[in-house]
């Protein structure tokens, strides 16, 4: 089966021209000007539209048992909702807890991705190292898994002390594994809780005093040291401020091999959101916390002259009913999460691009290439080539259309960006050759996704 995509608008991170792209199968077989179709194929009409190498969110969470529940979603849900909104790749935070194996969870995760409409990978969370987990790690990395998740938050769930830290990344460098981190100091954040409720504090309104900027940049900053010890690369996760990416900026300065993602709510949500009366500020508590909207433009800077690599989502799904209700009356039992697999590319391009924060080579760089480069996917994913896995997303700008949780694909009960307005949609998204989804619609096939094998490349 092949497919060609005539006189759309080709933007890669290096590249923005008008031309065609020839699928064969499940790869991109040409890239040019006036490509003739082979008998039988399928013509796209692109003239007037942008086409985009498929995107590739680094940051989701799918199937996660968090805080005394369940994220909402499944591979079929998830898969589904990440192709409506242009994402071709996810890669998901495989999260067991402290006491179980790492090899089982990291099967358990697996049958849950069997589902999957997209392709997907896991980063393999740490949350306990000793003498079993290390030679379960130098499995799971021997079965293609190159990153790993660790938590510098949460104590007792995911959480890992300093000596486990500094033998995970040890071993991180001995594999040439990236360690991806969630950095945030866990005992200040516990004593934090601890003092604002005992003041009576216990709206979500207090969620960010609980977790302010300092915690975060303490948490970065922590990292990097260890980073700097041990030789690791380090990659971290949900940045939500300039005191966390002025750590980074120092330990790179330093030759700390440090990376940085942010995720879309930062960019476009600020604190006020979670500060809502009657709870519905719950609907707004992540970790790190939505921050001061004075911060905005200092991640868009960072964005657009690549301090900040990557805009992922950090997506987790809690309902509002039942879920995020659980932490009425202890804003510390509140699920954390903002849903928004299926908004990213339509926000980021929204409010990035047609806003003029950044260009469309850096929108395609942090929504797709950045990801595709330090995860080992690139060049398969991340980019519109010969030989490429035929991941396309053909975009129509001239589209209007209004987000909300009654025509959202995403298995949850709001959305975050309820009645916003967004610039343009993905029309046509391909997974290695196969329609998915067409005039913004999943047509696609469940199960049609593959897991992602990776090789180590962080030496
Ligand atoms: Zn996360």
């Amino acid at each position: 089966m092949s497919l060609l995509i005539q006189n759309g608008r080709i933007v890669t991170a290096g590249d923005d021209f008008v031309g065609d792209v020839l699928v064969e199968g499940e790869t991109i077989a040409a890239v040019g000007p006036a490509l003739a179709a082979p008998a039988g194929a399928e013509v796209i009409d692109a003239s007037g539209k942008l086409v985009f190498p498929g995107f590739i969110d680094p940051h989701v969470h799918i199937y996660l048992p968090f805080m005394g529940t369940y994220a909402k979603d499944t591979y079929e849900s998830a898969s589904r909702a990440a192709l409506i909104g242009g994402t071709t790749t996810l890669l998901e935070m495989c999260c067991p807890a402290r006491q179980d194996d790492p090899l089982e969870a990291f099967e358990l995760w697996l049958s849950k991705g069997a589902q999957s409409a997209c392709d997907y990978s896991f980063h393999m969370g740490v949350s306990r190292f000793d003498g079993t987990t290390e030679a379960a790690l130098r499995e799971i990395a021997s079965r293609g898994v190159a990153s790993l998740k660790v938590f510098l938050a949460y104590k007792g769930a995911f959480g890992i002390d300093d000596g486990e830290l500094f033998r995970t990344l040890t071993l991180a460098k001995e594999l040439g594994l990236i360690v991806t981190a969630h950095c945030e100091n866990e005992t200040l954040v516990a004593e934090l809780q601890r003092q604002l409720l005992a003041q009576g504090k216990t709206g979500p309104q207090w969620h960010e005093p609980s977790r302010p900027v300092r915690v975060e940049a303490e948490g970065v900053h922590h990292l990097m040291t260890f980073a700097e010890l041990t030789g690791a690369h380090v990659y971290c996760v949900h940045t939500s401020c300039r005191e966390a990416l002025e750590a980074v900026q120092a330990a790179r300065l330093r030759g700390v091999r440090a990376w940085v993602e942010t995720v879309i709510p930062y960019l476009v949500l600020d604190k006020t959101y979670a500060e809502q009366p009657e709870f519905e500020g719950a609907k707004y508590v992540m970790s790190p916390p939505l921050r001061d909207k004075w911060q905005q433009p200092y991640l868009w800077n960072a964005l657009r002259s690549r301090l900040i690599s990557t805009v992922a989502t950090d997506h987790a799904p809690f309902d509002f009913a039942g879920q995020k209700e659980m932490g009425r009356g202890d804003f510390t039992r509140i699920p954390n999460g903002i849903p928004s697999i299926e908004d990213r590319v339509r926000l980021l391009y929204t409010y990035g691009v047609c806003r003029g924060r950044i260009d469309l080579t850096t929108f395609v760089d942090a929504a797709s290439t950045q990801a595709a480069r330090l995860f080992g996917l690139y060049p398969r994913k991340g980019t519109i080539a010969v030989g490429s896995d035929a991941d396309l997303v053909v975009y129509d700008p001239a589209y209007r259309g209004v987000i909300s949780a009654k025509t959202q694909a995403m298995a949850v009960d709001y959305s975050a960006f309820e009645g916003w307005e967004v610039e343009g949609r993905p029309s046509l998204v391909t997974v290695r050759g196969a329609v998915q989804v067409r005039d913004g619609k999943f047509v696609g096939r469940l199960g049609h996704g593959q897991f992602l094998t990776r090789p180590a490349t962080h030496y």
